[in-house]
């Protein structure tokens, strides 16, 4: 019997390094001769379909999940030590859970790295269910452009507009995003 592994939440803001962390897990369990499966959202192509990717240009293949697929340990190959998720907000509840449960039940770590809230401040599902459920949480901070620390993300056109409305995912289209402190992201601009 396997012992008793952990779920793990690592949240941050945009441009946190989210991905880089990720990636940095999955090396270094390698580098010991150990293999890791990677997930990441199939709404995210930025790097085409199934690739967890940096804006530093560090890539790899990964597999992809959508709402319906299932985590089971059935699906888990013998021999791995651990499962990353990157954009690990677009799980939904019931993924959450049944990743607790191959930590618990099963034995294998579960590292998910996610946004915790969208451009408007609510919870991304994932991200809600992963703060009630993981066993162990941590902050990747990053900072405002005002030097503060960078919780909340807003929503901008290509021209840098702020976008106050619209669907929690946009997905194609020029909207990018940035992370910004708490009074920026309520009133528009960084507190002097
Ligand atoms: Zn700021």
């Amino acid at each position: 019997m396997r012992r008793m592994a952990k779920l793990f939440w690592r949240y941050g803001a945009m441009a946190a390094g989210k991905t880089l962390a990720l990636l940095g897990v999955a090396h270094n369990y390698e580098r010991l001769g150990r293999s890791v499966l990677i997930y990441t959202a199939r709404i995210d192509d930025r790097y085409g379909e199934g690739v967890v990717g940096t804006r530093l240009g560090i890539q790899r293949p990964a597999r992809t999940f959508g709402p319906d697929t299932r985590f089971s340990p059935q699906d888990v190959p013998p021999g791995t030590a651990c499962i990353l998720f990157d954009e690990a907000q677009f799980l939904t509840c019931e993924q959450v859970t049944e990743l607790h449960r191959l930590a618990v039940l099963h034995g294998f770590p579960v590292i998910c790295y996610g946004l915790r809230s969208d451009f408007q401040g609510k919870a991304f599902e994932g991200a809600a269910a992963l703060s009630t459920l993981a066993d162990q949480i941590e902050e990747l901070k990053t900072v405002c452009a005002c030097g503060r620390k960078a919780s909340f993300n807003i929503r901008v056109d290509a021209q840098g507009k702020r976008l106050w409305e619209g669907e929690q995912v946009s997905i194609g289209g020029d909207a990018q995003y940035i992370a910004a402190c708490p009074h920026q992201f309520y009133t528009g601009h960084c507190k002097p």
